[in-house]
């Protein structure tokens, strides 16, 4: 059984990225599962290629450093021409009005200047991760579910046309973890493409910087410490995050605290603890570059060999290679 799951270098890991995934991935992953950091995802919009490189590598010291197996990894455009055949196959294998229909597109294409086309066939580039890599199961959230029903059902439409080669994969709910919300903007989710970063914790910031961002988050008017998210979200937020690094519920936090200072000063506190030894672990890795190139490389031949019978017997099936 392999779940597949995956982290865009859009930007640096943010404290959203850790307490609501990447931590869960390194603790409750199966043997099986795979991680990668998806590089390709990020070109669909403006980006910058030096900053590309760099975050993508930044992203998998902090995977290494968050405790996953470095056997579990890999950088996806390390298998750059696999997925593209791939993609070019499960093109070939879709409609357009079946592309056309993707929600996110919508979403996504929405005030770019120029929408490059790669955005409307991004979805099935992510087909063909997961196809590439035989994952049975992709946990994803409401927004990326459309987008493996599209891989389920290329994957069955490849298989009755040209003959048996895809498991079909299955959307899974992700364990409900932490939904972390921007400090700054409670009503947002903390999130990599945020257009103002003073709401975001980064995995690799300074501890003196976290203190910073946190010490300024956005309090609610009230001036109580509850944990009400519909009334008072900026101060739920900052409770649900002392629970998640102290293991424990933020009802019960709440009770601890009845003014803002404080209960900021234990939230810095929290997760300047919470991280410090992933940046630690992560710096050394990123000082140190034959370390993080050796993972890198050996994550990529694994990934690659595991990939190699299912796409050779893909395009001999449709008829090429
Ligand atoms: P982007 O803004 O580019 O979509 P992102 O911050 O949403 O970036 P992703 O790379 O889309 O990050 O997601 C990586 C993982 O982190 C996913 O499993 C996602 O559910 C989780 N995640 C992202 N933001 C948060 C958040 N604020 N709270 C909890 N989990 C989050
Ligand atoms: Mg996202």
């Amino acid at each position: 059984m392999t779940r597949l799951s995956a982290i865009t270098p859009s930007d640096r890991a943010h404290l959203g990225n850790h307490l609501g995934a990447v931590r869960h991935w390194a603790r409750d992953g199966h043997p099986g599962d795979l991680y990668f950091v998806s590089d390709l995802h990020a070109m669909t919009v403006s980006y910058n290629p030096a900053r590309l490189r760099a975050t993508t590598r930044e992203l998998l010291a902090v995977l290494v450093a968050s405790g996953i197996a470095p056997d579990r990894l890999f950088v996806q455009s390390d298998l750059i021409r696999e997925l593209g055949a791939l993609t070019w196959l499960l093109e070939c294998a879709c409609a357009f009005g079946e592309a056309s229909r993707m929600t996110q597109f919508k979403q996504k294409s929405d005030g770019q200047a120029m929408v490059r086309l790669s955005l409307l066939t991004y979805p099935v580039l992510m087909a063909a991760d997961i196809l590439l890599l035989g994952a049975d199961e992709v946990p994803v959230g409401a927004d990326q579910r459309q987008h493996v029903e599209l891989a389920r059902d290329l994957a069955r439409r490849f298989n009755t046309t040209y003959g048996e080669v895809f498991a079909i994969p299955r959307a899974v709910m992700p364990r409900t973890a932490a939904r972390v919300r921007d400090l700054s903007d409670p009503t947002r989710k903390m999130s990599k493409s945020a257009q103002d970063s003073t709401g975001t914790v980064f995995v690799l910031d300074d501890p003196d910087l976290v203190r910073r961002k946190i010490r300024k988050a956005k309090t609610d008017a009230l001036g109580r410490v509850e944990h009400d998210p519909a009334g008072q979200p900026a101060v739920s937020n900052l409770l649900e995050i002392l629970a998640a690094c102290r293991g424990t519920d933020p009802r019960t936090e709440a009770a601890g605290f009845s003014e803002y200072g404080p209960l900021k000063e234990a939230v810095a506190e929290a997760v300047v603890e919470e991280l410090r030894p992933i940046r630690t672990r992560a710096l050394e890795l990123l000082s140190d570059p034959a370390e993080l190139d050796a993972i890198r490389k050996a994550g990529a031949d694994r990934a690659a060999d595991r990939a190699a019978h299912r796409l050779s017997s893909a395009l001999r099936l449709a008829g090429v290679g």
